[in-house]
């Protein structure tokens, strides 16, 4: 084992002589971190394992402050869902290492910590779709905010409606309630929070009913179907669930304007149909309740959380920028816009319910932007710690998961504390190096030259725009269907231990919550129609499907 050892580490010493490029820190150009983050190979090389005592001491504080956590036998009265589009567990491991070498600034980066890691309850998530083996972000929120599996491209209607099928989405039996209609019927706030355009798949998930998640505008909706089925944008502005959110806030203004008005970042909206949504959330407010419509960074830390009912923010004409490239007083970040979120909704004596996105993770995979996407999950994570620190474990539930997860992997021999960009100290059989994250497919691919494969030595391997090289060559990366992780934390968060269909996560927080017309806490405990005590389980399940089939569709 030694004489392995130091064998990677000899291999390790001649690399870091014959090539000076590879102690370069990430070439972040704008990351806050940049000046914090210390070269890789130097920790690798440099560094000292813990001592034996240190795992037996972590071990024995983790056994303890789980064996603490009782499990909580209160109502959840406030729900935050976190979702992490396309957060696979090759993602959630690089975001560890890479908030551990450049954020928190840890001796090799492995042995970091995310938040996330804190939550006592883990599950795993089935995320097939009803027609599809690997699912797309629109039938997956399906499942996840409303309980039942739908076919891909398709949003809040069940797997009787075709992609595409204007007609099937207008039928009532064809369209199915959320968790955030259920917490307004319960008098709860609601909110919606993600750094995507705010109609995009999964935060619309909350709110639309549509045959395509493409119909985001008039324009997005094929002419033949205007008059009849409904944008995305228009739902959330003229409809039930979408009118009656309190916070929403993320990107995509230009869904919402018309084509001859200009916002404030000089770009034009793009409806045809002439409708100002802006103006008409705006005039749908009653003089009695405030609400605020803002742009800006500036705008949004300005606003006075104590007297805000309702607040919409659209900060960017498409999707947000990413983490990395946000300007100063332009773009708030994902933890920005959730703590106002919460500060706002909070108020509500009967609690609330918040949808969140780290939206972008999904898309740097897509253009196979490795880094990039890594860093949005580390700002994702920054997210959830600033959710869970604003609320209590007694009375909050707090869900963390992914819709579906990328054709990514973390792969090779690298060093205890490699740049996570860092290329393998192996070289592959053509005696070219590979890199540690790779992709199966995607527009990273580079044709084979007369000695093979591409040969990235010399590639800017630790920018942020840096594609990684795939196997094949396709116009945007794929998701990956393995299972995605379930993380929860507060009152019967353990219900969502297990292996699980992504749409059983809803049912579950709707028990905790006392939300939806299943089986919830609050009426199992006052021996109404719902309680299961006395009842087969054939009987139980009889009774409480034929309610909720009954309620569910009520939208
Ligand atoms: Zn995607």
């Amino acid at each position: 084992m030694n004489k392995v050892m130091s064998s990677a580490s000899l291999v390790l010493a001649v690399l870091l002589c014959a090539t000076p490029t590879i102690t370069h820190a990430y070439s972040s150009d704008s990351y806050m971190h940049e000046a914090a983050y210390k070269d890789s190979l130097n920790r690798a090389v440099g560094g000292k394992p813990e001592a034996p005592g240190y795992w037996v001491n972590n071990a024995q504080e983790t056994l303890y402050n789980i064996l603490k956590a009782e499990r909580k036998v209160a109502e959840a009265k406030n729900v935050i869902m976190f979702l992490g589009d396309g957060w696979g567990v090759p993602t959630i491991t690089l975001s560890r290492i890479l908030k551990g070498q450049a954020v928190d600034n840890v001796t090799f980066g492995e042995e970091g910590q995310l938040h996330i890691d804190t939550f006592p309850n883990i599950g795993m998530s089935k995320t097939f779709c009803a027609d599809a083996q690997i699912a797309d972000s629109a039938c997956s929120s399906t499942a996840y905010l409303r309980g039942v599996k739908a076919n891909v491209g398709t949003l809040g209607v069940t797997s009787d409606v075709r992609l595409g099928n204007c007609n099937a989405q207008n039928v009532d039996t064809n369209r199915v309630s959320s968790i955030l209609a259920w917490a307004q019927a319960a008098g709860k706030s609601t909110g919606i929070v993600t750094t995507t355009r705010i109609t995009h798949a999964s935060p619309a998930g909350t709110y639309a009913h549509s045959a395509s998640r493409e119909w985001e505008s008039d324009v997005d909706v094929p002419l033949m179907y205007r008059d009849k089925c409904s944008d995305i944008a228009a739902q959330l502005i003229l409809e039930e669930p979408g009118k009656n959110i309190n916070v929403i806030l993320g990107g995509g203004r230009q869904k919402f304007l018309p084509v001859d008005v200009t916002d404030s970042e000089s770009t034009n909206g793009e409806r045809k149909d002439r409708k100002n949504l802006v103006e008409l959330w705006k005039s749908s407010k009653n003089s009695d309740v405030n609400a605020t419509y803002i742009e800006t960074l500036n705008q949004l830390l300005m606003v006075d959380a104590t007297k805000t009912d309702y607040l919409l923010g659209l900060f960017s004409p498409d999707h947000m920028a990413y983490y990395h490239d946000q300007l100063g007083d332009q773009d708030p970040s994902l933890t920005d816009m959730t703590e106002k979120a919460i500060q706002i909704l909070s108020k509500n004596p009967k609690g609330f319910f918040l949808f969140v996105e780290g939206g972008r993770i999904d898309q740097a995979h897509h253009n196979n932007q490795a880094l990039r996407s890594i860093w949005e999950a580390v700002e994702f994570d920054r997210a959830i710690k600033k959710g869970d620190d604003m609320t209590s474990d007694d009375d909050t539930l707090i869900v963390v998961t992914a819709d579906h997860s990328h054709a990514f992997s973390f792969a090779g021999y690298a060093a205890r504390g490699s740049n996570i960009t860092q290329i393998g100290i192996r070289l592959g059989n053509d005696l070219k190096p590979y890199s540690g994250m790779s992709y199966a497919n995607g527009p990273g691919w580079q044709p084979f030259t007369s000695g093979g494969r591409h040969n990235i030595a010399n590639d800017p391997i630790h920018n942020v725009t840096y594609q990684q090289v795939p196997l094949v060559p396709l116009v945007s990366e794929t998701h990956g269907g393995e299972d995605v992780m379930i993380f929860s934390k507060g009152p019967h968060s353990h219900l969502l231990a297990g292996v699980h269909f992504q749409s059983y996560i809803p049912h579950a927080m709707g028990y905790a919550s006392c939300l939806g017309s299943g089986l919830t806490f609050c009426s199992e405990n006052q021996g109404n129609s719902a309680n299961i005590n006395g009842l087969s389980i054939s009987a139980f399940l009889a009774l409480i499907t034929n309610l909720i089939v009954i309620s569910i569709f009520m939208t």
